[in-house]
C-alpha cells in the first residue's frame, strides 16, 4: 500500500490560523507581536525568503519592519542595528537572513542578538534551553518537523528515530526535540558506517542531508514514517529522470505535472528521499509541501511565543487569564 501522505501546507496553515487568533487577542489587549528582518544587501533567494516572512507576519497580523542595510554594511554597523532592535520593547522577534556578506563576522553578528528574540533559535542560549528542556525558542524547521508527527498523530514516545545530518540548524536540533519526546534517538552524518542499516532500524526516519534522492527504498523499514527535510535543485535532465523515472514514482504526487515543470523551468526541487520510498514507507512528506511550509508558520509561532514569554509574563492581567 503507498505511504500516507503527510500534507505539510495543511498543517502549517491550522499553525498559521492557531497563531493568528492568539495574536488577535494578544493585540486587543495591548500586546501586537512584533517581528525585525535583517537583510543585508540583494541576495535574490534571500530577498524571496524575506518577501515570505513579512508576507505570513501581516496574514497572521504580527507587526513586522524590515531593515535592509547595504552590502557594505559592516560588522560594527549591523551589531549597533541589532543592539537598537534588542532595546526596542514592541519588538519581539530579531531574524537576522543568511547568508551575509563575506567580510561580515556572522557568528558575532548572530550572538549579539537577544536570546528572548532570537525566533531563529540559533544562540547557543536556546541551544541550552532546549537540551535541558527549559522554555524558550527552539529552531523552526526541526519544530516544525515535530508538529507533523503530532498532528499526523504519530507516535513518537519510545519509537526508534533516525537523523540523518548533524547541522546545527536542522539535524541536531531535531534529534534534541525527539529526545525530549522520548523517542530513542540515532544521529547519522557523512562518516556513519552502513548508514543504511541504521536507517532500517527506524520507526521514524528523518533525512536532512541536502543531497537529491539519496535515500532509497532500502533505508527504510517498511511501514516507518519519513520526513524530508531536503530541498534540492535539479537541473540534470538524467537525475531527473532517475528520481522520477519508473515504478509507483512515476504516478506519485503529480508527477506529469512535475514532468512539465522541469521542461519548462529547467529545474525542480527534490528531497532526499527518493520517490520510491512511497511503496514502502508507512507516512511520508512531499517536497515541496512537507517540511518547507513548516518553517515560515513556526516563524511566526515563535515569535508569539517570544511576546509571550518576554513581554505578557511582565503582565499578571494577562498571564492570569
Ligand atoms: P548541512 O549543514 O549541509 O548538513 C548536512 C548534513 O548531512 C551533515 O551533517 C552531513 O554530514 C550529512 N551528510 C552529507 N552527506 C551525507 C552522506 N552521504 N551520508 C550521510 N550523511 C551525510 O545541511 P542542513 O542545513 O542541515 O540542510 C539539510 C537539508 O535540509 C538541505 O537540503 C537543506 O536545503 C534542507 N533544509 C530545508 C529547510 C526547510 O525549510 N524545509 C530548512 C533548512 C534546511 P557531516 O556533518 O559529516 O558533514
Amino acid at each position: 500500500m503507498p505511504a500516507r501522505i503527510l500534507d505539510g501546507t495543511k498543517i502549517a496553515n491550522d499553525i498559521r490560523s492557531e497563531v493568528a487568533a492568539e495574536v488577535k487577542a494578544l493585540t486587543s489587549a495591548g500586546v501586537r507581536p512584533g517581528l525585525a528582518v535583517i537583510l543585508v544587501g540583494h541576495n535574490p533567494a534571500s530577498e524571496v525568503y524575506v518577501r515570505g516572512k513579512v508576507k505570513a507576519s501581516e496574514e497572521v497580523g504580527v507587526y513586522s519592519e524590515q531593515h535592509t542595510p547595504p552590502e557594505a554594511a559592516t560588522t560594527a554597523e549591523l551589531l549597533t542595528l541589532v543592539e537598537d532592535l534588542n532595546r526596542r520593547d514592541e519588538i519581539d522577534g530579531i531574524l537576522v537572513q543568511l547568508p551575509l556578506p563575506p567580510h561580515v563576522d556572522s557568528k558575532k553578528v548572530l550572538m549579539a542578538v537577544d536570546p528572548a528574540k532570537d525566533v531563529d533559535g540559533f544562540h547557543p542560549v536556546n541551544v541550552g534551553l532546549l537540551s535541558t528542556q527549559r522554555p524558550g525558542l527552539a529552531p523552526c524547521t526541526p519544530a516544525g518537523v515535530i508538529e507533523i508527527l503530532k498532528r499526523s498523530e504519530i507516535p513518537i514516545s519510545g519509537q526508534e528515530a533516525v537523523v540523518v545530518g548533524r547541522s546545527d540548524i536542522v539535524g541536531k536540533p531535531a534529534a534534541m526535540l525527539l529526545l525530549n519526546a522520548s523517542a530513542t534517538v540515532t544521529v547519522c552524518h557523512s562518516k556513519t558506517r552502513d548508514l543504511w542499516s541504521v536507517c532500517r532500524r527506524a520507526d521514524i526516519l528523518i533525512a536532512a542531508i541536502g543531497r537529491a534522492g539519496m535515500i532509497t527504498r532500502d533505508f527504510v523499514k517498511p511501514g516507518a514514517t519519513v520526513i524530508d527535510v531536503g530541498m534540492n535543485k535539479v537541473t540534470d535532465p538524467a537525475e531527473f529522470h532517475r528520481l522520477f523515472g519508473g515504478g509507483l514514482a512515476s504516478g506519485w504526487a503529480g508527477n506529469a505535472k512535475r514532468e512539465e515543470t522541469f521542461r519548462k523551468k529547467g529545474s525542480a526541487l527534490v528531497g532526499d528521499v527518493h520517490p520510491e520510498v512511497a511503496e514502502v514507507a508507512g507516512a511520508l512528506t512531499p517536497v515541496p509541501g512537507g517540511v518547507g511550509p513548516l518553517t515560515i508558520a513556526m516563524l511566526m509561532y515563535n515569535t508569539l511565543k517570544a511576546a509571550k514569554l518576554r513581554r505578557v509574563r511582565r503582565m499578571p492581567e494577562l498571564t492570569s487569564k
